[in-house]
Order: structure tokens, then C-alpha cells, then sequence
């Protein structure tokens, strides 16, 4: 059943559709359907329950709040338990509030929590890797990208017909090399330094990043010292992204939409080649 319980904003992309919301102190979520795919879990929209995998940057109220309501529901409508990645040193804390949640809920909380350090890779079926990015925020983060590989037939083996391939993969031969493709980054909250730390995120075919602050008179040290961006951040660096899309998101509550467009037209007056999208 279709239940709209929280807003959400929805952009497709290259055959991926990038769905969520994302302010500031509020909530921020994030679906990749066609990869199976969460990011941080501030709320949960009804349906994004359905899917059984979900990566949390870090364990700020407005990104890990509605960690109970995902692990409950799943169970309620009898799906598997979910696999939530989370930073490490937030895991014991994360475990003891579901155990919380058990005791005022008198429901199960069945869920496995796995722990990550930046460096860390997932795999997601045999198509997919996800990598855990050190980012730079007030409390432990990390951010993601998720790789698409590709397996491709060595060079020295081209020339060979089925039968002989077939033969040497039985003989346990590596006969193909992974390339990867970075098709998807999210950093979660971080100064510029996370950013610049990771190139990677310069390269994703999607960026999915934060802009908290907008306005000129907010000043950038402040902003940098509390773990965010501000859009002279991106116009610093406007000529690094390679990014085919640039989604910035996680806009502070102090701006409306009008003033965040307004703001972010005059920093950035051709939208570092019309690939950013303000997510508001
Ligand atoms: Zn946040
Ligand atoms: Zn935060």
C-alpha cells in the first residue's frame, strides 16, 4: 500500500533514480532503488523499507533517527532483517537504543549492525562494491561510493574459444580482470577536507554531497570548524568536479528555497556547467 508519510524529492539519472530528502538538522534520507540501496536513515518514507541494505554516515539524530522504525517495519511486514553499515565506534550505542526500543515497543528488533572504518569495501552481489570514505565532520563519519565492476576477458585469452575458456576456469585460472566504475559517491556531512581527501568524489558519475550554508555573511572558518560546506566551497573547487551530476543537499533551515537559489545563482552563475542540482 502506498503511504506518504514523509516528503521526498526524486531526480533520474542515467538509469539510477535518486530519491530522499535532506535538510539540515531535520531529516536526511536517501533511496537508490536500482541498486538496493539506502543512505542514512534521518526518516523513512514508507517504501523505502523495502530495501534490505542500508549505509549511515554517521549517528547525528537527523541522519540515524528512524534506524527503529526501518528494523520494526521490516519485521512487521515480514521481510528479512536488514543489514545496516554504520560507523564503528557508533554501533554499541546504536544496538542499545533498538534494545531501548524493544523494551517501550514490546516487538523484536531483529537487524544485523556492521561496523565500518574509512577503507572498508561491501560488495552487493557480484555487480556492485561499496567503499567507506574517511570524512571529516564533529562526531566519527564516513562517506560512501559505490563501484560498478566489470569483468573482462584478459587480453591473452581473447584469441580462445568457449570449450578452452570454460577448461581454464575450471582449472581455477583468474582468466578476467575487474575494472571498476565509480557510478554513485555520498559523502554525508563533512568540511571541504572530505572532499579533498577523496578524489573519488570529484570522479563519481554522481555526487551526492552537502551544502549547509549559503549565505555570504555565514562565515566559512565557523562552518569548516563544525563539519559542513558552504557554497564558496564549491566555487573553490567548481573546475575538480568531473561529476556528470552534482546533488547538493543538507541546506540549513535558516534559508527558504528562494534564498538558496538566489545565493547559490551568484557563487555559482552557470551551475558548475548546469550539472548541480539543488536538492530543495
Ligand atoms: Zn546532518
Ligand atoms: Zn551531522
Amino acid at each position: 500500500m502506498l503511504v506518504k508519510n514523509a516528503p521526498i524529492l526524486s531526480h533520474l539519472h542515467d538509469g539510477l533514480t535518486i530519491e530522499g530528502y535532506s535538510r539540515a538538522a531535520v531529516q536526511t534520507c536517501w533511496r537508490v532503488n536500482e541498486l538496493k540501496l539506502l543512505f542514512d536513515v534521518g526518516i523513512q518514507p514508507w517504501d523505502f523499507m523495502g530495501i534490505p541494505t542500508a549505509f549511515i554516515t554517521h549517528s547525528h539524530l537527523d541522519h540515524i533517527a528512524a534506524l527503529p522504525a526501518y528494523v520494526s517495519r521490516r519485521r512487521l511486514m515480514k521481510m528479512d532483517p536488514p543489514v545496516i553499515y554504520l560507523p564503528d565506534s557508533a554501533v554499541d550505542a546504536a544496538w542499545d537504543m533498538l534494545q531501548t526500543f524493544r523494551k517501550l515497543d514490546r516487538g523484536a528488533m531483529p537487524c544485523e549492525l556492521i561496523g565500518l572504518l574509512p577503507g572498508d569495501e561491501i560488495k552487493i552481489g557480484r555487480e556492485y562494491v561499496v567503499t567507506a570514505l574517511p570524512t571529516k565532520h564533529t562526531i566519527d563519519s564516513v562517506g560512501f561510493v559505490v563501484h560498478h565492476r566489470r569483468h573482462k576477458l584478459k587480453p591473452e585469452y581473447h584469441e580462445l574459444d568457449g570449450p578452452s575458456i570454460k577448461a581454464l576456469k575450471l582449472a581455477g585460472k583468474a582468466i578476467t580482470d575487474e575494472t571498476r566504475i565509480p557510478i554513485v559517491a555520498y559523502t554525508g556531512d563533512t568540511s571541504p577536507k572530505g572532499l579533498d581527501d577523496n578524489p573519488v568524489f570529484f570522479e563519481a558519475k554522481i555526487l551526492i554531497s552537502e551544502m549547509t550554508f549559503v549565505a555570504p555573511e555565514h562565515r566559512k572558518e565557523k562552518i569548516h570548524k563544525h563539519g559542513h560546506m558552504h557554497v564558496d566551497d564549491y566555487r573553490a573547487r567548481q573546475d575538480r568536479f568531473q561529476n556528470e551530476l552534482i546533488i547538493a543537499s543538507h541546506l540549513s533551515t535558516r534559508y527558504n528555497a528562494t534564498q538558496v537559489k538566489r545565493f547559490v545563482a551568484k557563487a555559482l552563475p552557470d551551475g558548475i556547467g548546469g550539472r548541480l542540482k539543488l536538492w530543495i
